[in-house]
């Protein structure tokens, strides 16, 4: 005989069997209504109307934009923790704004089990960045709570919904992860916006009164954390490449940003002879059209010594990505041969050192071109962030998790589910400075995010929902 709970018991346990469990539950036709069994309640159409929900919370008419510390984001942050108590969580927000929902499970004093992702938003944002993680951590637990599951977890889980990832209003990303895994400066505190209100100040303003004590007291001891765990769209376009709803994290680039300004002599363009001229915006040209070879090619450009050897070049032609996102020029006239140009480099990849031996041979060929062009060229370094690797052990656990949940959704037995690289960094990178950190992408349509039209199928937010089940299922 199957009593009712006993039913939900072996639907949630059979996620987390090998797979000739998950193929008995779904082959022998015992669940008729095999979404209902699948938790698509609360895991899809729930969490699907949530993220609509949330979508909306914005700062702006007609577009979404949620900033720290905005009205809408405080507005967003009531509405997730009343999400996390309606999942049998108890809540708090602390200093830097970031809300949390804890479960202690069966022993308080274990170490926890954190899952988040980030409540904040770029401007134009599409509604998955960021709240899906939030949204599906928030859903499994509650399928926990609803099965009367959620105090056998052998450990404390916590959701946190970082206060701000993105760093559109102070320019500087991950204030609220940073500041629980320890390493936000004080410094932090006294960031302006562009209206001159600092991040104290903007804490302030919504009751807020951090202190450099209270700031430090944010910081999780690291003795008393578990890991870390994040869901979180692509951003990219393999997993609709491939086929796949779901991807596991391997680890996120390591970036580097430069600032190059080329300076020639500024003059009239219609009086100065071609022969003669040392323009900095036909320098610049050149500059960029050498990052491009570069990096699409890093193998023709590295030579190979003690710095690098034959895997990094190798790890840097598969992680290697440039960009020029901004340039500018003084004075910016059609009839002006400029006096500056100014532009910026972004630089990714996985492999840190190769990073390096990239930034070296790219300085090394610039100044040789402004100096052939007689220009004068220079290069600032303006932010550095060494690539994270995920935790294998976690890492194979959510794939296990994944490959489940979506052979449960499916009721085909599918290939394993791919592992992919990060190239956008995420709320994982300032985690791992705490903990050790794993990651699970869910497709997104185009590989398009940061834009209204970024979008997940319902039934891809069900899955993720159903790994992260999968996944707590092994916590207990
Ligand atoms: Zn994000």
């Amino acid at each position: 005989m199957v009593t009712p709970l006993m039913f939900l018991q072996l639907c949630v346990l059979s996620i987390v069997l090998p797979t000739t469990s998950s193929a008995f539950i779904l082959s022998d036709g015992i669940f008729e209504g095999r979404e209902d069994d699948l938790f698509a309640e609360i895991l899809r159409d729930e969490a699907v109307s949530r993220l609509d929900q949330l979508g909306k919370v914005s700062d702006a008419d007609g577009h979404l934009e949620r900033t720290f510390m905005s009205p809408a984001s405080v507005r967003a942050a009531n509405l997730i923790r009343a999400w996390m108590e309606d999942a049998g969580l108890t809540t708090w927000v602390d200093y830097m704004g970031n809300v949390h929902g804890r479960v202690e499970g069966l022993n308080a004093s274990a170490e926890a089990l954190l899952i988040g992702s980030h409540l904040d938003t770029v401007v134009d944002a599409g509604i998955f960045d960021g709240s899906l993680g939030i949204i599906s951590a928030i859903s499994a637990l509650k399928v926990l709570k609803s099965n009367g599951t959620l105090t056998n977890l052998i450990r404390p889980v916590e959701v946190i919904a970082f206060s701000d990832e993105e760093g559109v209003r102070f320019q500087s990303t991950f204030l609220g992860s940073a500041a629980v895994a320890g390493i936000l400066p004080v410094s932090a505190l006294q960031i302006s916006d562009k209206r001159g209100v600092t991040v104290q100040d903007a804490l302030k303003e919504n009751s807020i009164a951090i202190t450099e004590e209270s700031l430090f007291q944010l910081k999780y001891d690291p003795q008393s954390v578990w890991g870390y765990i994040e869901v979180h769209i692509e951003q990219g376009p393999v997993l609709e490449w491939v086929g796949f709803p779901l991807g596991v994290v391997k680890g996120i680039a390591g970036q580097t940003r430069l600032k190059v300004t080329v300076r020639g002599s500024q003059g009239h363009a219609g009086t100065v002879p071609m022969s003669l001229r040392q323009d900095p915006m036909a320098a610049s040209a050149e500059l960029i059209m050498l990052l491009e070879s570069l990096c699409k090619n890093p193998k023709d450009f590295l030579s190979y010594d003690g710095q690098c050897n034959d895997s990094t070049v190798e790890s840097l032609s598969n992680s290697l990505v440039c960009t020029v996102g901004e340039i500018s020029t003084w004075p910016s006239a059609s009839n002006v041969i400029p006096g500056q140009v100014t532009f910026t480099v972004d630089l990714r990849a996985m492999d840190n050192m190769g990073r390096e031996a990239v930034i070296y041979e790219l300085s090394n060929r610039m100044y040789e071109i402004c100096e052939r062009r007689s220009v004068s060229c220079i290069i600032e370094r303006k932010h550095d962030a060494n690539a994270v690797i995920c935790d294998s052990e976690l890492t194979s656990e959510l794939k296990f998790a994944a490959n489940a949940a979506l052979k449960r959704i499916t009721g085909e037995i599918q290939d394993e589910v791919p592992v992919l690289m990060s190239g956008a960094g995420h709320d994982a990178m300032a985690m791992s400075h705490l903990t050790k950190v794993g990651m699970l992408f869910v497709r997104c349509r185009g590989g398009v995010s940061h834009s209204p039209a970024e979008h997940v199928l319902d039934d891809d937010v069900w899955a993720a929902g159903l790994s992260i089940l999968a996944f707590l299922e092994t916590h207990m």
